[in-house]
């Protein structure tokens, strides 16, 4: 068994450890005895989703998710085929609010793919805490670190959790986050996935069911991992 997991513009969105994402899906995959390719994509790239299982978006500065914009009408409709065929996105802050339709910022609007029906906008002050969110589905929290001017409205979307500690979307409906199809959009980043391998395992079990059409996944031992989880959960929650 093979995983393909495309790593769109490292050069530009790859902030707060993004890159950690890549190498965690890579080594639990190795673990398991499935391998795994990354391909990274410049700017000046073509991309040919059919190609891929996992895509990665990575977090940017305001002044980097404008460059990438222009780039993303070029992509948009090959990249919307991919999520509407369930295609796996993990999008990560700046890309997550890449995944919805504009980001306003007071510099002007950034156009976003309209992947997802969501828009996000500039506020003050920036959002920066530690978080830590809850998802039914998952067995344990998932913990990380957010830094946003933005606030990402998400309308009927499903929230990937329900902020226990720090801001979320926008720091006042207490969602973090959205799912949509087989694409997860968030703002937790430090990286996000080591730290969560409930996270990761969520990732390869989809791109894996898509592709073979079975999503069973081997179970590791996370010991490590979730004492990491669980020493910021015991350090934040019920903070606030
Ligand atoms: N530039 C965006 C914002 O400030 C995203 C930041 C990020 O990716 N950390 O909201």
């Amino acid at each position: 068994m093979k995983l393909t997991i495309g790593h769109l513009y490292p050069d530009l969105l790859n902030l707060y450890g993004d890159r950690g994402n890549i190498q965690c899906m890579k080594m639990r995959c190795q673990w398991r005895g499935i391998e795994a390719e990354v391909r990274e994509f410049q700017i000046t790239d073509a991309i040919d989703f059919s190609g891929l299982d996992i895509v990665l978006l990575g977090g940017g500065s305001d002044r980097e998710q404008m460059l990438v914009c222009e780039k993303l009408k070029t992509i948009r409709s090959s990249f919307r085929d991919y999520v509407e065929d369930n295609g796996v996105v993990i999008a990560v802050c700046g890309g997550y609010q890449l995944l919805g339709h504009y980001y306003d910022t007071d510099d002007g609007r950034i156009e976003g793919l309209s992947l997802v029906d969501l828009y996000t906008e500039q506020g003050s002050p920036r959002l920066i805490s530690n978080i830590i969110i809850q998802n039914e589905m998952f067995d344990f929290p998932i913990v990380g670190f957010e830094n946003h001017g933005g606030r990402t409205f998400i309308g009927e979307n499903r929230p990937l959790g329900k902020v226990l500690f720090g801001y979320g979307n926008n720091e006042k409906d207490g969602a973090e986050g959205v799912l949509y199809k087989n694409v997860v959009g968030t703002y937790l980043h430090g990286p996000l996935l080591p730290k969560n391998p409930h996270v990761c395992d969520y990732l390869l079990s989809h791109a894996l069911e898509r592709k073979y059409g079975n999503g069973e996944l081997e179970k590791l031992d996370d010991a490590q991992e979730l004492e990491a989880n669980r020493y910021i959960v015991d350090r934040f929650a019920g903070r606030r």
